[in-house]
Formats: C-alpha cells, sequence, structure tokens
C-alpha cells in the first residue's frame, strides 16, 4: 500500500472505532484480553507490510481497548477526546511538527502561545504567567517544583544551577496529607525525600485543614489541590495562600482536573487559588483534549524558564520557547489541541461540559444514596465517593460492574477502608447513561430498599 492508501486505511479505521463508541464494551471481555497474545511474535527478520500490521492493531487491538472515548467509562478522571480536539490531533500527526521552539515550527509556537494566553484567561490565572505545555501534570508538576525549589534557593544566594544540592540550605516541604501520588512521585525524584515531607493534616472531606497547617518560612514549599481524587474537594486556599505567601514560601497548587471549575459557575470553589506561584492542569482529562497533554503555569516566568533551561548553558533563558518551560526538549504541539478545544467550545462551552458533568454528579450521588449506598462525600464537583454496608458487599459491587461490560469505574480506600469512585468526566455522558448507571448499581445493591435480594424486605 503506498502511503497515501494506508493513511485512508487508518482513518477508515479509526472512523468505524469511532461509530462503534456508543455500543462498545466499556471493558474489553476476556476472550479479546486472550487474543491479545496475538501480538506476542518475534521482531521480525525483515519487515512486514504496513497494511497487515495495521489491520493486526486494529483487528487485535480495537477489541481489547478500553472504551474511555465513550459515554458509559467513569473511571478515574480520564475525559473523552472533543471532536474539534481530536481532529486538530489528527491534522498535527500529519505535520508532525516538534514544538520545542519558532525555528522548528513556527505554527506550533505561534499557536501554542496564544493557545497559553487563552488558559490563563479561561482559568482566570495571572495574566503574566508562563504556560509550559507537557506531557501530563506528572512531568509539569515536576517541572513547577524544581523551579520552586531553585527560586527558594536563589533568594537565599544559593545558585542551584552550579552548585546543585550539596551543602544546599534545606529546602522543606508541605504537602496535604492526601496529596495524589504523582506528586510524591515528583518530590521523590527531586531528591527531597518521602520520609522529610510534612503533611497538613486534613478534614472530612479531605481539604487541608487551617488550623493545623505546619509551620512555614520563607525556605518551605506548599502544595495545595484544587480537586481531591476521591472527594473532588479544594484547600481553602483564600485563606492559607496569602499566609503561605507572607511567610515566604513558595505554593504550588495541583488542579489536574479541579482547575477547570474556576472557568464555571463553580468559581467560587476555588477561590484565592490565583495567588498561587505555581499552577499544574491537564487538558487531557477535563478539557477532554486527546492524551497526553498537561501544562506547567508559573507566575514568575523566568522562575520557570531558568529552571527548564535548554538554551546554552548559563545563558538568560527565553521564557518565550516551550523547550524551556517543561522537561521536555523534542515533542508534538500538545497545546495545539488545547487551542482547538478552548476555541471550538469557548467559555460558554468549557462552563457547559463542566458543570454538566457536575449536575450529573450530584445525579448519581442522590441515586445512590435513594438506592442504600453510604455516599462518603459531599458532592461538589464530578467526584462521587461510595460504598456498601460491608466491604465484602463492595467488592462484589466493584467485580460485578468491572466485568458487566455495561460501565466501568475504579476502587480506593477512604478512611482505610474500600470504596467505590465514580469521576463524571466525558463530553459524550448523557443523562440517560447516568441513569443508566444508577439502575445498574441499584439492582447490584443487596441494602436497596427496593431490591428483593435485600434481606430486610
Ligand atoms: C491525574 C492526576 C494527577 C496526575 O496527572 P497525569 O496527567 O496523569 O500525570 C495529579 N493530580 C491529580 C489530582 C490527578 O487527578
Amino acid at each position: 500500500m503506498d502511503e497515501l492508501n494506508l493513511l485512508a486505511d487508518a482513518d477508515a479505521r479509526g472512523l468505524r472505532y469511532t461509530e462503534g463508541n456508543e455500543t462498545r464494551r466499556v471493558f474489553p471481555s476476556n476472550e479479546a484480553i486472550a487474543a491479545l497474545s496475538a501480538f506476542d511474535e518475534p521482531l521480525p527478520a525483515s519487515g512486514l507490510p504496513a497494511g497487515e500490521t495495521l489491520a493486526l492493531l486494529d483487528g487485535v487491538g480495537s477489541p481489547a481497548t478500553t472504551a474511555s472515548n465513550g459515554p458509559r467509562y467513569f473511571g478515574f478522571v480520564i475525559g473523552a477526546a472533543l471532536p474539534a480536539a481530536a481532529a486538530a490531533e489528527r491534522l498535527m500527526l500529519a505535520w508532525d511538527q516538534c514544538a520545542s521552539t519558532f525555528d522548528n515550527s513556527p505554527v506550533s509556537a505561534t499557536v501554542e502561545r496564544i493557545a497559553g494566553r487563552w488558559v490563563l484567561d479561561a482559568l482566570d490565572l495571572p495574566r503574566e504567567s508562563a504556560v509550559g505545555f507537557g506531557t501530563s501534570a506528572t512531568a509539569c508538576t515536576l517541572a513547577a517544583l524544581a523551579a520552586a525549589r531553585r527560586a527558594l534557593l536563589a533568594r537565599q544566594g544559593w545558585d542551584f544551577d552550579r552548585q546543585g544540592l550539596s551543602d544546599a540550605p534545606e529546602i522543606k516541604v508541605v504537602v496535604p496529607e492526601l496529596v495524589h501520588i504523582t506528586v510524591k512521585k515528583a518530590l521523590r525524584i527531586l531528591g527531597f525525600g518521602l520520609d522529610r515531607i510534612r503533611y497538613a493534616p486534613v478534614d472530612a472531606d479531605g481539604r487541608v485543614d487551617v488550623a493545623r497547617l505546619p509551620l512555614l518560612d520563607d525556605s518551605t514549599i506548599l502544595c495545595l489541590q484544587a480537586g481531591e481524587v476521591n472527594t473532588g474537594a479544594f484547600d481553602p486556599f483564600a485563606q492559607i495562600i496569602p499566609r503561605a505567601r507572607e511567610a515566604g514560601a513558595w505554593v504550588h497548587v495541583d488542579g489536574a482536573f479541579g482547575l477547570w471549575a474556576r472557568a464555571s459557575s463553580l468559581a467560587s470553589l476555588t477561590e484565592g487559588v490565583e495567588q498561587a506561584d505555581s499552577w499544574t492542569t491537564d487538558a487531557h482529562k477535563w478539557l477532554n483534549t486527546p492524551y497526553d497533554c498537561a501544562m506547567a503555569i508559573c507566575r514568575d516566568p523566568q522562575a520557570l524558564a531558568e529552571a527548564m533551561n535548554c538554551d546554552a548553558v548559563y545563558s538568560t533563558a527565553s521564557a518565550d520557547a516551550q523547550k524551556n518551560l517543561t522537561l521536555e526538549f523534542s515533542r508534538r504541539p500538545r497545546g495545539i489541541p488545547v487551542w482547538a478545544a478552548l476555541r471550538t467550545l469557548g467559555r460558554s462551552g468549557i462552563a457547559n461540559l463542566i458543570e454538566r458533568h457536575c449536575a450529573q454528579a450530584r445525579q448519581i450521588g442522590e441515586g445512590l444514596t435513594r438506592a442504600g449506598f453510604d455516599v462518603l462525600n459531599r458532592v461538589v464537583l464530578n467526584q462521587v465517593l461510595f460504598r456498601c454496608a460491608t466491604d465484602a458487599q463492595t467488592h462484589a459491587v466493584r467485580t460485578a460492574v468491572q466485568a458487566s461490560g455495561e460501565t466501568w469505574f475504579g476502587g480506593t480506600v477512604w478512611q482505610g477502608r474500600p470504596a467505590l469512585r465514580i469521576s463524571v468526566s466525558s463530553w459524550r455522558t448523557r443523562d440517560e447513561d447516568v441513569e443508566a448507571l444508577v439502575r445498574l448499581l441499584a439492582g447490584l445493591n443487596q441494602n436497596n430498599p427496593a431490591n428483593p435480594a435485600n434481606p430486610a424486605t
């Protein structure tokens, strides 16, 4: 097959797959998973036809996908891909641009600059901030925390780039007790040492308890979060951040999904978050761009650009070049699907997406309460945390749901006991999908007052 025929074949297969999004099993069947053994071939000694390779990928691979790009997937906060963003991504694949600098790709540099400006507008963050487009919130958090440490050390006269960490003044870290695991990963990679991190106690909703916040000073990085993964709760930024900044601490906010609440009528949940020094957020979660796309946002552009500097060593880093803002040197123009999503949604479209998911989450929370489940969180965002009366029943519901192929969501541990977690984050999810989810779960709950299997009936 020549190149154009091959690409047309790929497009046709992609379109057929997309057509099946509504009806596909949400988690693949055991048969589809077993069939993956077809990939287990030795590396061919000489090349095989590209058309055949694509046919294998589609034939065996497509049935073994998780339908997170469909309407009935409620696991983690995965989000589907908006058509506008997915379409832009397709064109970008044809371009095959390297987005490191203007010289490498004028269009990438230009559109990512606009996308960054629009992200600051949508999230109402300080307009002077730098926005680096990276692969994940994990990588962007690593970049932001590296910038934080370097800046705090510089304020104490320590040249981190030349002297490294040996004999450097100690930089302390305070994180919420329920900090996301990837923030811990970033801290560990940066050499902060998990046993040295101080944990800020949280309240019953998973928000940092202001009264019990550890002491902060000018050699402390304080991490807060916008959207706790279980409850969707927001730390009380307005009460904490001014205090932290007054003490000279650097405040970083992990807003992987929750920061997008700021672009909706739920913005008051994020009050005060704009006073932080740096933020991380994903586009591939709640903004529904394709994987993988995230942003490191830093109030002081130079702090991020110097930490991630990839210009000649010790020259002044330019905050205009994306290669100086994230870990990646060569990468696709990830800001372009962000730009396409934002342009197609507009302010009102972003707000509608967020508000609809939050309303659907409330609807799920109410339905599950009626069906006799213990809903464990105040449903303030798109997360519903719940469990059954006993751990065995919780486990049985999780197993039945995951095997059903009708829907998928995962388990978690909340206050020491197993729980189940539903996230609403796909633009495809309609109210009827939410109703079907509640019906399915109500039927599975032995404690459902309306369930014939309920011993009380
Ligand atoms: C998903 C998530 C992350 C990590 O994001 P990646 O893009 O998967 O690296 C960090 N924090 C929170 C709260 C998350 O939900």
